[in-house]
């Protein structure tokens, strides 16, 4: 069933406790920990607790918890004292995503160059 998770996912694992991270936030339906190989001093991922293969999926099939991705990775830049952070979704494995459970990466703490890439 949609949603439900996935024996082989590695974000499901996390979510579960089954594999250890550093969370920073939790709520009844979301998860924020920090990324193994962060790309800024800032650099956390914010996943659904249910399994969606990327955000567009979640977004059609419960788009509140969609919704709170995104006050969750704001919440977390405020945890942080990060007043411009950036949000990434990666989606397809031409577009650099590794890991198919939704999820957004949360990056700030230093200066970002301006652009996309
Ligand atoms: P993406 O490339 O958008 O699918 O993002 C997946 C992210 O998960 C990458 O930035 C990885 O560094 C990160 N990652 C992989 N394994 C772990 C882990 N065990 N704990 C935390 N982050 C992880
Ligand atoms: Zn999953």
């Amino acid at each position: 069933m949609a949603g439900e998770p996935q024996a082989d996912c590695l974000f499901c694992k996390i979510v579960a406790g089954g594999i250890p991270a550093t969370v920073v936030r939790r709520t009844e339906r979301t998860l924020a920990f920090r990324d193994i190989k962060p790309q800024a001093p800032t650099h956390v991922l914010v996943v659904p607790h249910a399994h969606y293969p990327n955000a567009a999926e979640l977004a059609a099939a419960e788009p509140q918890v969609a919704a709170e991705l995104l006050t969750e990775a704001a919440a977390v830049a405020a945890d942080e004292g990060i007043e411009a952070y950036r949000l990434i979704f990666n989606t397809g494995a031409g577009a650099g995503q590794t890991v198919f459970h939704a999820h957004v990466h949360v990056l700030g703490g230093r200066p970002l160059r301006e652009g996309m890439v």
